[in-house]
C-alpha cells in the first residue's frame, strides 16, 4: 500500500534520496534530514499507515511488516549503544496534536551522547490527577479498552 503524496513512500520508492542505514522487503531506515541529535534514525514499516492504530492485525503480511520494523527499532538502538551513543530515546507520534508531521508510521531512534541541553518535549509530573479516584478510573478505563481489543482480535491471550 502506498501513497504518491507520501514523503516517506516516496522515499521508499526512490523518487526522493535518503540516507539509508537499512533496508528490507518490509521495513527502511535512513537518517532523519533534521535531526535532534547525530545519527537520529527514522524506522518505517513500508506499508503505508497514517499511525500505530491503522496497522491492521488481520492481515499476515501486515503484522509482519510491523514486527520487523519493532525489531529493526530495537537493533538500531542496539547497534547506536554499541560505541557510538551513552542512550537512546525512541519516540512515535500519532496525529498532528501528538506532534506527527509526516503520515506515514515511523519510530524515531535518537542517540543520547550525555550532557545534551535539549530534552524530548514532555514535561514529567504536567498531567498531574487531581486525586486517586480520577487516577484510577484513567487506569480502569485504560484497562478496559485494552482487555475489549486483545479479546476482540485474539492475537495473544
Ligand atoms: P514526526 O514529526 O512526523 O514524528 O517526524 C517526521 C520526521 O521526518 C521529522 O523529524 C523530519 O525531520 C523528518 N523528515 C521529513 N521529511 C524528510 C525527508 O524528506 N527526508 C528525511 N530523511 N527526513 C524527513
Ligand atoms: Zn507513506
Amino acid at each position: 500500500m502506498k501513497d504518491a503524496n507520501c514523503v516517506f513512500c516516496r522515499i521508499i520508492d526512490g523518487s526522493i534520496p535518503s540516507v539509508k542505514v537499512y533496508e528490507s522487503d518490509n521495513v527502511i531506515a535512513f537518517l532523519d534530514i533534521n535531526p535532534m541529535e547525530k545519527g537520529h534514525v527514522l524506522v518505517v514499516p513500508k506499508q503505508h499507515w497514517r499511525t500505530i492504530s491503522d496497522v491492521p492485525v488481520d492481515a499476515p503480511d501486515a503484522v509482519r511488516c510491523a514486527e520487523e520494523a519493532m525489531y529493526i527499532v530495537r537493533v538500531t538502538a542496539k547497534a547506536l549503544g554499541e560505541g557510538l551513543a551513552d542512550g537512546t530515546n525512541i519516540l512515535q507520534a500519532n496525529g498532528a496534536c501528538a506532534g506527527q508531521t509526516v503520515p506515514h508510521l515511523h519510530f524515531h531512534v535518537i542517540p543520547r551522547y550525555g550532557g545534551e541541553t535539549l530534552q524530548p518535549g514532555w514535561e514529567s509530573g504536567a498531567g498531574k490527577y487531581k486525586d486517586d479516584d480520577e487516577r484510577d478510573s484513567y487506569a480502569t478505563r485504560i484497562a478496559d479498552g485494552i482487555k475489549k481489543i486483545v479479546e476482540s482480535e485474539g492475537i495473544f491471550g
